[in-house]
């Protein structure tokens, strides 16, 4: 663990093993840190604030920069240890490498910009001026399915702000985190602005985040019911929160749209990381006049794609990042065969030709799917394509908006009058249109409704760090 700048195992000395994926080897032992070790990196946190909050925005553009360089210069390092940890294809590994050093980069600028503003008063001898201040301390919670490019869209923004931050990194992937504080050490950054904390068991390094007052935001992303949880605890002192949670986005094929274009889309979302992506499509509905043109070239797609270690060559589906999850997607499978569903492709896990050991699900197209199917309303975060049928474009809205979560939607149409009259009716915070990769860390990502709270990325990334102060000046 780093904390206040120093190498750290856990007070109690404990540690647990990380496991590769793709074939169940031990690749590494990290501390397994608990409630005292989250209070001290806390309190490094809290301490280090002052200082790290009075530097200039010019001189924490610097730092960022510099953590950028170092993520470009160890890029092969970082990728090679998140496909080794994480299980995606090297060359996603090194996209999300890439991904992630772009918000060190764009809020690097960002520190720059956290203008204020004043206001014209209605008394002659008033002045308003209102000032944006860092929040304090952050907490920071994340995923293991993005484990290196989920930790800069946090601290990225946090830091440009002005704020110091504890990172509690997934139990999955702690040797991402680990490899991107060596470079927050190389890069310089005073002691305690930057501290990780590792956990086999999330909940007490969790339970110190949401209760001790000196934390003054949580940014969290992974599941929807324990953004929940942590949020019901936060509302205990009124902490800043942010959450980025679970998904389940349409995928619309309209009957004006190129099924070539759309299904070459699908497939490139739809098997984005295995499927372990929030933004991934969980239900795509496509028109019933393009319905044989779209299966036939998703489904040439779809068996063409080679299962495998993320670091053999050609192979562009990895393993999803444990038993649970695989069975958690076979379950969803045979639901939805059950109630009518029809396996166009796959269906099964894959055990055969070196993947006996790994977590691997054969890419998967299911026809026929339904309301009546869990599929229809559960996320599946795995590679398992659900094709419903459509007629009525009247009803298409009401039905794509008929989910709890709120995080991204997809549109392909070639009728700009639709694509806008969609846009404006989906109830999702991000909208692909003709488009498959709506992020970028200059753009505002995040959900409405179970889906979370807060965007990162972007001018609204940063306003998420910031607490707006306003002065009311009397000349008088
Ligand atoms: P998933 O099911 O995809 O792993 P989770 O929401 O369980 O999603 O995990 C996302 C992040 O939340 C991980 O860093 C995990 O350790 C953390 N987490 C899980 N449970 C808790 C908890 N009780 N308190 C704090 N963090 C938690």
């Amino acid at each position: 663990m780093f904390i206040n700048g120093k190498w750290m195992a856990a007070e109690n000395s404990r540690e647990f093993k990380v496991y590769n994926p793709a074939n169940g080897n031990i690749i590494g032992t990290v501390p397994d840190g608990g409630k005292n070790d989250a209070v001290l990196a806390v309190k490094a946190a809290h301490d280090a604030f002052p200082l790290w909050s009075e530097t200039t925005a010019y001189q924490r553009s610097e730092f960022l920069y510099r953590l950028y360089s170092l993520m470009m210069e160890n890029h092969e390092l970082l990728a090679a240890t998140m496909t080794e940890e994480q299980g995606k294809p090297i060359q996603a590994a090194r996209n999300e490498v890439r991904y992630g050093a772009d918000f060190l980069l764009w809020f690097a600028e960002e520190a720059k910009r956290v203008y204020g503003r004043t206001i014209p008063s209605a008394r002659a001898d008033q002045r308003f001026l209102v000032l944006k201040q860092p929040v304090g301390v952050v907490a920071a919670i994340t995923p293991w399915n993005y484990p290196v490019s989920m930790i800069t869209r946090k601290i990225a923004p946090a830091l440009a702000a002005g704020c110091t931050i504890v990172i509690k990194p997934a139990e999955d992937t702690p040797l991402c985190a680990i490899e991107m504080m060596k470079l927050v050490e190389k890069a310089g950054f005073p002691k305690g602005v930057v501290n990780l904390v590792t956990a086999c068991d999330p909940g007490p390094v969790g339970d110190v985040f949401v209760s001790d007052p000196r934390v003054r935001k949580i940014t969290f992303t992974g599941s929807t019911k324990i953004g929940r949880m942590l949020a019901k605890k936060a509302a205990g002192n009124m902490k800043r929160i942010s959450l980025e949670l679970g998904g389940h986005a349409p995928f619309i094929v309209c009957k004006d749209a190129d099924p070539q274009i759309a299904a070459k889309g699908l497939s490139l979302v739809k098997f984005l990381n295995t499927g372990q992506a929030c933004i991934c499509p969980n239900r795509i509905f496509v028109h019933s006049s393009m319905k044989k043109a779209f299966l036939n070239v998703l489904t040439d797609k779809v068996r063409t794609m080679k299962v495998g270690q993320g670091n053999l060559p050609g192979v562009s589906i990895g393993p999803l990042v444990n038993r649970d999850a695989v069975e958690k997607v076979h379950h969803q499978v045979e639901d939805a065969v059950n109630n009518g569903a029809v396996i166009v492709s796959g269906g099964h896990s894959l055990r055969d030709n070196g993947l006996d050991n790994g977590h691997f699900y054969a890419p998967t197209i299911l026809d026929n799917v339904d309301e009546k199917m869990l599929i229809y309303r559960e996320e599946t975060f795995g590679p398992v394509a659900p094709i419903i049928t459509y007629e009525n474009e009247s009803e298409l809205i009401k039905r794509a908006n008929d989910t709890e979560y709120g995080l991204a939607a997809y549109i392909y149409t070639a009728d700009l009058k639709k694509a806008m009259n969609l846009f404006e009716q989906l109830r999702f915070g991000i909208i692909g249109i003709n488009d498959i990769n709506p992020t970028a860390a200059s753009a505002p990502f995040g959900g409405v409704k179970d889906s979370g709270i807060g965007r990162e990325g972007a001018i609204e990334g940063i306003d998420e760090y910031l607490d707006i102060k306003l002065g009311g000046f009397s000349l008088r």
